[in-house]
C-alpha cells in the first residue's frame, strides 16, 4: 500500500522553510497531498488560489506531490484521501507545544492517523509566513525566503 501524507498548513505564503520541510519527507512517502487548509473565519493575506498556485509551481516537476484545499478537519481530509500521515515541521520548543496539542487531539480523533514531526533545518528556523507578510506589506524584498519559483511580484495580497 502506498504511503500518503498530507502537509496541512496557512501557507500564507509557502516559504523556504516548508518546502525543506516537504523535500525531506519526499523520502519518507509515497505521495504527499500539500493542504491548504481554507478557514472562512481566519482572513488569510494571499487568497486561497493564489496560496495554492505558489504551491503548484514550487513542485511542478514532482508527480509524486499534489495540492489541494480543505475546510473541516485534517483527519476527516485525511481519511477521505487514504492518508495515513500527517506531516508537520518544528522549529522551536513553541511550535513543540502547539503540535504536541494538536498531534494528541487528532490522534483521539482517530488513532489511525500518525502525525511525523520533521525538525527544521537550522537555517530555516527563523524563517515564518508571519514576517514574510510584514516584509512584503512594507515594502521590502522577501524572495530569498519563499522557493525561487514564486515571483512575489506576480501576486496581490490583501492590503487592508
Ligand atoms: P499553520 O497555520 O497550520 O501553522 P503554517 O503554514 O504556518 O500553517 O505551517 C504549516 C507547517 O509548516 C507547520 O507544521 C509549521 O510548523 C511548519 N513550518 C512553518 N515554517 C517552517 C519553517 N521555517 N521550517 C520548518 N517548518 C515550518
Amino acid at each position: 500500500m502506498k504511503k500518503t501524507a498530507v502537509f496541512p498548513g496557512s501557507f500564507d505564503p509557502f516559504t523556504i522553510g516548508h518546502e525543506g520541510i516537504v523535500r525531506r519527507a519526499l523520502g519518507l512517502f509515497d505521495n504527499i497531498i500539500i493542504a491548504v487548509g481554507a478557514n472562512a473565519l481566519k482572513k488569510s493575506y494571499y487568497p486561497l488560489e493564489t496560496r495554492k498556485d505558489m504551491i503548484k509551481k514550487v513542485f511542478r516537476d514532482e508527480p509524486r506531490i499534489t495540492v489541494d484545499h480543505y475546510e473541516g478537519l485534517t483527519v476527516d481530509y485525511c481519511k477521505k484521501h487514504g492518508a495515513h500521515y500527517i506531516l508537520r515541521g518544528l522549529r522551536t520548543a513553541a511550535d513543540f507545544e502547539f503540535e504536541r496539542a494538536i498531534g494528541q487531539v487528532n490522534r483521539a480523533l482517530d488513532s489511525g492517523i500518525e502525525s511525523v514531526f520533521l525538525l527544521t533545518t537550522p537555517e530555516h528556523t527563523p524563517i515564518n509566513s508571519t514576517i514574510v507578510r510584514d516584509i512584503i506589506r512594507s515594502g521590502g524584498d522577501a524572495s530569498r525566503f519563499v522557493p525561487s519559483a514564486i515571483k512575489l511580484k506576480d501576486y496581490k495580497g490583501d492590503e487592508d
